[in-house]
C-alpha cells in the first residue's frame, strides 16, 4: 500500500532479487507546518535489504522524494518524504528484517543471535544484532505507584547492582551497574510520584530511598524477613548439634513404625569396604578444610570487632557478604563435619530401588543394568555401597525408606538443612521432615521454644499481622535463646520499614523472578554483555 513497484531484475547467479520502487502517495505533508504539497524538488536512491524469499536475498532500490514546502512563512524549504513503516531514516534494513533481527539479539544475545539468523536465511553479524537491540527504543515507563529495589549480581560475591521493578506489572524498570544509595536517590528523584517502595534490610538502599523519595512508605520485603529468620535459627541449631544427631535416630524409629521393615535376605556375599589409605586421604582433605574454615571465621570476628564493615571484610576476603554474615551470626568456629556425599547422583533413583528392595530384589548388579536402562550412568559400586546399606539398616530392624532420607543419617542433618524445614508450611513438608521435626520437639524443651516462637513469626509474615510484632519482639528478646532475641532486637532498627512489610500486600517476589532470567541471560553473554545490553534484554524480552 505504501511502495509501488517500478521494476525489477533477478541476478541468478548471486541468488539476489533487486526491486525498484517509490512511495505510492503523490502529496504529503511538510513534517514542520504540515502544510500538505506535491511539489517534488529532486529525488535519491537509498537501498534497503528486505525478508528474503529463499534462495533469493531481497533488495529494494528505493526511490525518495524531496519537496518543497509550499507555506511562505515556514523555515523549513525542503524536506525529504518519511516511511516510518518501511525503514528508519539513515537505516540500511526494512523495518520489518530489522525487527526480526532485533528479536533474535533481545533472545539470545549477540553470538547465538546471529547463528540462529543465518539459520533463518537473515546473515547478520554478532555486533551488528547488538547495536539493533542498544538501539531499541525502551518501552515508556509508566509512572510506578509500587517499586521494588533489590540487588543482583554481576559477579557473585564480588559486584552487584540494582534492579527495579514495578511491583504492580511486574516489569523490569531500570538497571543500574551499581549497588548504590546514590543511584537509587537519583533514580527515584527522577521518577518523583513512587509512593510505596519494597526493599531488603540493607541500610543501603534505606539510605537511597529516604533521599530520592522522603515521602515514600518503605516496605521490607517478606522475603528476606523470612530469610534472616531462618539465618536466625540455623545459627541457633548449630548450638544444638548433640540435639539434631539424636533426633535422626528417633526418626529412623518412626519412620519404620510408619513404612515398615523388610527382613534383610539371609544370603550376604559382605564386600566393599573403604581402603585405609582412601580413608586417611578424606581425613586429612577433611581437616584442611576444617582449619580454613576456623582460620576464615577468626579474620572475620577480629576485622568486625576493629569495626571493618561487612562489604569491606568481604572484599578483603574474598568471600560473599552473605558468607561473611553468616560467619558473624556464629559465635564459635564450625565444627569438623565427616565428608559424605556419594549419595548425590543416587539421589533421583533411591526410591526406584527401596521398591525394588521392598519386593525383594536385591542383587546390586541386577539393579544396576536396571537403573542404567533407566538413565544411570554412574558405577555399580555406588549401587552395590547403597544396597550394603539397605542390608544394614534392615538387620538393624529400620525401614528402607530411612536410607534415602537426610534426617535418619547417623550424624544427623545439617542445622542449615533443618532450617530451612523450619520456615517451610507444615502442609508442604515431605514425611521424614515432618517425623524428624516431631522428634526433635518432644525431645528437647529449649528447640521446642524456639520453633514455637519461630512458627509465630512466620504466622505474622503470613497473615500479615504487623500489629502483633511488638508483642513477638518482647517475648523473643526476652526468651534466651540468644540467635533469635538476636534478630528480634536486630528488626527495632528498620521497625517502620518492617512493620509495613508485615502489613502491606507487598512482596519482591516479582523481583526474585527478574533476578533469575538476569543470570540466565548474564550466562548467555558468557560474561561480557555490559549493563546496558542486560538492562534491554531485560525490559524488552519480556
Ligand atoms: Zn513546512
Amino acid at each position: 500500500m505504501t511502495l509501488s513497484l517500478q521494476g525489477w531484475h533477478l541476478d541468478e547467479t548471486a541468488a539476489q532479487l533487486t526491486l525498484e520502487v517509490t512511495a505510492t502517495r503523490t502529496r504529503v505533508r511538510c513534517p514542520l507546518c504540515q502544510t500538505s504539497t506535491s511539489r517534488v524538488h529532486s529525488w535519491y536512491t537509498r537501498t534497503l535489504t528486505d525478508l528474503p524469499w529463499r534462495p533469493y536475498t531481497i533488495r529494494l532500490h528505493l526511490r525518495v522524494r524531496k519537496f518543497f514546502c509550499d507555506q511562505p512563512i515556514c523555515p523549513r524549504q525542503l524536506f525529504t518524504e518519511r516511511l516510518l513503516t518501511v525503514a528508519a531514516p539513515w537505516a540500511r534494513r526494512t523495518l520489518r528484517l530489522a525487527q526480526r533481527l532485533r528479536a533474535c539479539g533481545l533472545a539470545l544475545g549477540g553470538e547465538m543471535g546471529a547463528r540462529l539468523g543465518h539459520r533463518l536465511g537473515l546473515p547478520t553479524s554478532p555486533d551488528t544484532l547488538l547495536r539493533l537491540v542498544q538501539e531499541a527504543p525502551t518501552p515508556a515507563a509508566t509512572a510506578p505507584q509500587v517499586l521494588g529495589v533489590d540487588e543482583w549480581a554481576w559477579r557473585r560475591g564480588q559486584r552487584y547492582g540494582t534492579i527495579l521493578v514495578n511491583l504492580e506489572d511486574h516489569q523490569v524498570l531500570d538497571l543500574l551497574p551499581e549497588r548504590s544509595a546514590d543511584l537509587v536517590a537519583h533514580w527515584l528523584t527522577q521518577h518523583p510520584t513512587v509512593p510505596v517502595v519494597c526493599r531488603d534490610r540493607s541500610a543501603l538502599y534505606a539510605d537511597g530511598i529516604r533521599r530520592g523519595a522522603p515521602h515514600a512508605v518503605q516496605v521490607v520485603d517478606r522475603f528476606h524477613l523470612v530469610k534472616n529468620l531462618r539465618e536466625a535459627i540455623e545459627a541457633f541449631l548449630h548450638e544444638q548439634r548433640p540435639a539434631l544427631q539424636a533426633a535422626a535416630a528417633s526418626t529412623a524409629q518412626a519412620l519404620t513404625r510408619v513404612a515398615g521393615s523388610v527382613a534383610a535376605p539371609s544370603m550376604y556375599r559382605g564386600r566393599h569396604r573403604c581402603s585405609q589409605v582412601g580413608q586417611h586421604r578424606q581425613e586429612a582433605a577433611q581437616q584442611q578444610r576444617h582449619a580454613a574454615w576456623v582460620a576464615t571465621y577468626e579474620a572475620i570476628h577480629t576485622l568486625r570487632a576493629q569495626g571493618t564493615s561487612v562489604t569491606a571484610i568481604a572484599a578483603q576476603l574474598g568471600i560473599s557478604r552473605p558468607t561473611v554474615r553468616a560467619y558473624l551470626r556464629r559465635t564459635q568456629p564450625p565444627s569438623p563435619r565427616s565428608p559424605q556425599r556419594s549419595g548425590q547422583v543416587l539421589r533421583p533413583y533411591m526410591t526406584y530401588l527401596i521398591q525394588r528392595w521392598r519386593e525383594g530384589c536385591t542383587d546390586s548388579m541386577q539393579l544396576w543394568r536396571e537403573m542404567r536402562a533407566l538413565g544411570y550412568v554412574h558405577s555399580a559400586r555406588t549401587v552395590s555401597r547403597f544396597i550394603t546399606r539397605l542390608r544394614q539398616a534392615s538387620a538393624a530392624g529400620w525401614a528402607p525408606e530411612t536410607q534415602a532420607s537426610p534426617y535418619t543419617r547417623p550424624q544427623g542433618p545439617s542445622a542449615r538443612a533443618v532450617s530451612f524445614t523450619w520456615v517451610c508450611p507444615e502442609t508442604k513438608r515431605a514425611q521424614d521432615a515432618q517425623l524428624y521435626v516431631d522428634q526433635l520437639l518432644q525431645a528437647h524443651p529449649v528447640i521446642a521454644q524456639a520453633y514455637t516462637l519461630s512458627q509465630a513469626f512466620l504466622a505474622l509474615v503470613r497473615e500479615r499481622r504487623g500489629a502483633d510484632l511488638a508483642a513477638w519482639m518482647t517475648e523473643t528478646s526476652a526468651s534466651g535463646i540468644t540467635a533469635l532475641a538476636r534478630f528480634a532486637q536486630g528488626l527495632q532498627e528498620d521497625l517502620p520499614a518492617i512493620t509495613a512489610g508485615l502489613t502491606l500486600p507487598w512482596s519482591n517476589g516479582a523481583v526474585e523472578g527478574h533476578v533469575n532470567r538476569l543470570k540466565l541471560l548474564k550466562r548467555q553473554s558468557y560474561g561480557r554483555a555490559g549493563v546496558g545490553l542486560l538492562r534491554q534484554r531485560l525490559m524488552q524480552a519480556g
